[in-house]
């Protein structure tokens, strides 16, 4: 393995500094949130300067910048020439909807699905708007608890449906890789809204719908 040699005599000074030049010629993304990265890099025991990681402040700045997106868009955009006018008056659900968010807590992870059912009170909205409405508020900072309820607040305030019911279902990194260690727990929230609040059977009726 002469490649592994190679990077071996890499680490003396000489390389290292050739290396540094080269990633000075290369890509700057956010030089300030960069350079937090490099020091976070340090405080962990490693050399921001080996080559692995040389690229790395700039992936996990624009990583971050994806992954918090959601600060960027509001939900009123998300829907905006997407509500329709339809005389429907039948549960729409839309089941499953993968997300991807942080703990505000650790920073770290939570991810699974989302359940999202409405009761329309003459306006509609295109499918794909609802699971973009969840990763608006996914890609923050979040506790599952408040994602839920602004998922549902915001199909509230964008249909006047007679009601809307958001649950989901997520396992939580930090609760699995540190803390208590538990893999296989998962953490179920809901929000319910108008009728799924009020009344017991389009509650019920939504839940058995979710089984189905
Ligand atoms: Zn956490």
């Amino acid at each position: 393995m002469s490649i592994n040699k190679d990077k071996a005599s890499a680490m003396s000074e000489g390389h290292y500094a050739a290396s540094l030049e080269a990633q000075s010629d290369s890509e700057v993304y956010d030089a300030e949130f960069e350079d937090l990265i490099r020091q976070v890099l340090t405080r962990v025991g490693e050399d921001p300067r080996r080559e692995g990681l040389l690229r790395t402040p700039l992936r996990v700045a624009k990583a971050m910048d994806f992954l918090t997106s959601g600060y960027d868009m509001t939900a009123e955009d998300v829907v905006r020439g997407a509500v329709f006018t339809e005389d429907c008056h039948e549960m729409v659900i839309v089941r499953d909807i993968e997300f991807y968010s942080l703990c505000e807590h650790h920073m770290l992870p939570f991810f699974g699905r989302a359940h999202v059912a409405y009761l329309p009170a003459g306006k509609v909205i295109g499918l794909s708007k609802v699971a973009r409405l969840v990763d608006v508020f996914a890609r923050r900072l979040q506790v599952q608890e408040r994602l839920t309820n602004q998922v549902a607040d915001s199909l509230m305030a964008a249909l006047e449906p007679h009601g809307v019911a958001v649950v989901m279902e997520a396992g939580h990194t930090c609760m699995m890789m540190r803390g208590v260690q538990k893999q296989n727990s998962t953490t179920v929230t809901s929000a319910m809204r108008g009728t799924f609040q009020d009344d017991a059977r389009t509650r019920a009726e939504f839940m058995g719908l979710l089984k189905a």
